[in-house]
């Protein structure tokens, strides 16, 4: 996966499509991020004690992360990564702008 924790990305589709967000969780096994603020389901919690009131939470489901595309933080542009070689570790860098992400 080319996106990590923290990255900031744009969703594609979907009912949040066009909205941005950060990532809060990556699953690389499954190709799925969380996306905080993003793809929110209402959970329904029932009253687990007496006087405790059952309520309505959002939260946020995963999404496959081919809906999702990196903000550049330099450009702040929706764009894809690329990889450049610098010594024996790889940067990443954004193909809008070139600039290190
Ligand atoms: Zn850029």
């Amino acid at each position: 996966m080319k996106v990590r924790k923290n990255d900031n990305v744009i969703m594609r589709n979907g009912k949040d499509s066009g909205k941005t967000g950060k990532i809060l969780f990556t699953f690389p096994s499954e190709n799925r991020v969380v996306v905080e603020g993003l793809n929110l389901v209402k959970r329904h919690l029932r009253a687990r004690r007496q006087g405790q009131k059952g309520q309505i939470v959002n939260k946020e489901r995963s999404v496959n992360v081919s809906s999702v595309q990196l903000m550049c933080p330099k450009c702040s542009k929706p764009t894809r990564i690329g990889y450049l070689l610098e010594g024996d570790s790889k940067v990443r860098i954004c193909k809008k702008c070139n600039g290190e992400i």
